[in-house]
């Protein structure tokens, strides 16, 4: 079977992509597979991010890549954290240090004005050269409290109306049917099929 290579150590995202790339015959590593990769983020847009992980990736281990840069939005606060999300409470915090972060500087903002997206940016390269890049997003507004045990990241404080819950009160499932993530990869997903059925019929 074909590798494919997640260019993430994100358990919660590596689940998510698992189970949404489970109709194409592929044998899924991630870098935890390939520790030895030092991945740097110094981008300044997803994109670039996503771009830099993907060809850095497949240049170690040349395997098709697949890479996500993935954060928040949060309109309240012009837009930011962006591209800092997974730094938002500082270099190595964790995801409880940043949704602390994220309430504080939200406190007294109304219901109304706490709207928020999820921006998801996935770059899939190719060893023949190949590069694919896709965007999807994910509407909702941010809640005053954590609530949900599921998911991973900023999910306990993410509402999204079109479930009636925050992610982490949805399952996986639920979460995947509306998701920035899946969204990004449905566009993604042509370009893996065609791919695969390339290697396949040799
Ligand atoms: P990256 O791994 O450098 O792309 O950082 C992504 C940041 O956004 C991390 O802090 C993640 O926890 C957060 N994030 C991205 N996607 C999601 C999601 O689906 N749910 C919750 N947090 C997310």
């Amino acid at each position: 079977m074909l590798n494919l290579v997640i260019a993430t150590k994100n358990q919660g995202k590596l689940k998510e992509f698992k189970e949404m790339l489970s109709d194409i015959p592929l044998n899924i590593v991630s870098l935890r597979d390939f520790q030895e990769i030092d991945l740097e983020e110094n981008g300044k847009t997803f994109e670039e991010n996503a771009v830099i992980k993907a060809k850095r990736v497949l240049e170690f281990t040349g395997l098709p890549t697949l890479s996500d840069d993935s954060g928040l939005e949060v309109d309240a606060l012009g837009g930011r954290p962006g591209v800092y999300t997974a730094r938002y409470a500082g270099p190595g915090a964790s995801d409880q240090d940043n949704i602390k972060k994220l309430l504080h500087n939200l406190k007294g903002v109304p219901r109304d004005k706490r709207g928020a997206r999820f921006v998801c940016c996935l770059c899939l390269a190719l060893p023949d050269g190949r590069i694919f890049v896709e965007q999807g997003y994910l509407e909702g507004y941010i809640t005053f409290e954590p609530k949900g045990v599921m998911g991973f990241g900023y999910d306990p404080v993410f509402f999204v109306p079109e479930l009636g819950k925050t992610l982490a009160e949805a399952t996986t499932k639920e979460k995947n049917a509306v998701s920035h993530r899946s969204k990004a990869l449905e566009k993604i997903k042509k370009h893996l099929i065609q791919y695969v059925k390339g290697k396949v019929e040799g």
